[in-house]
């Protein structure tokens, strides 16, 4: 059984939320506040965390910081509506996807499957070194990107940064975090060079360059492969 830690402060939407979780089999806890959150997934070890950021006693950016001090299970965090400062930290401490307030019930169960999956898949991440779309194909040993039979090239910055993208399909990566992986710490505000080098990347690989269906903006946030 598929265990869920749900920190939320809010009653109505906490019975909601196990409601729905326990019909679909899920073992569900659930935290009023940071300090039960954090006791509880200690003593619990949940497979996944849904977090809200706005709780009484902790910001639950400090309850991401804490958990991914010894955990990597995936934490999903619901957000209020236009707070878009807010989720980028906490994508930049860890959290894997976020969900903004008001959401539906069914796509906060998608959301939550799709990070579940993820950490069951993690183990044979190494051995697909294959990623197939539609369009073009990304071989991630070989290090070679063909589209419509041709080998497309790609200077070693356009590399780095479509491994990280496509090595994390249908996960948002923040500006952040990829300007630091591929730039290094001290380019971390430099968004325009991402935009730039996903440009070129657009260029080499969409059909439509400027309605992209695989290199996805998010904006002001960062960038998600759809694969
Ligand atoms: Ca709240």
């Amino acid at each position: 059984m598929t265990r869920v830690l749900v920190v939320e402060d809010d009653p109505q939407l906490v019975r909601a939320l196990v409601l729905n979780m326990r019909a679909r089999r899920y073992g569900v806890d659930a935290a009023p506040d940071g300090t039960t959150a954090l006791r509880l997934a200690q003593a619990r070890r949940p497979d996944v965390v849904v977090l809200d950021l706005g709780l009484p006693d902790m910001d639950g950016v400090h309850i991401i910081r804490t958990l991914r001090g010894w955990t990597r299970i995936p934490i999903l965090v619901l957000s209020a509506r236009r707070a878009s400062g807010e989720k980028v930290a906490a994508l930049d401490a860890g959290a894997d996807d976020y969900i903004t307030k008001p959401f539906s019930m069914d796509e906060l169960l998608a959301r939550l499957r799709a990070a579940v999956r993820r950490t069951e898949t993690e183990p044979d991440a190494a051995a697909a070194t294959l990623v197939t779309t539609d369009d073009f194909t990304v071989d991630l040993t070989a290090k070679k990107v063909r589209r419509s039979g041709r080998d497309i090239r790609l200077t070693p910055t356009e590399w780095h940064l479509l491994e990280i993208l496509v090595t994390h399909p249908g996960r948002l990566i923040s500006q952040k975090h990829l300007l630091r992986e591929v730039w290094g710490e001290a380019r971390g505000n430099k968004t325009n060079y991402l935009r730039v080098y996903m440009a070129q990347l657009r260029r080499k690989l969409e059909t439509d360059p400027s309605h992209p269906r695989y290199l996805v903006t998010e904006a002001g946030m960062g960038y998600r492969f759809e694969g």
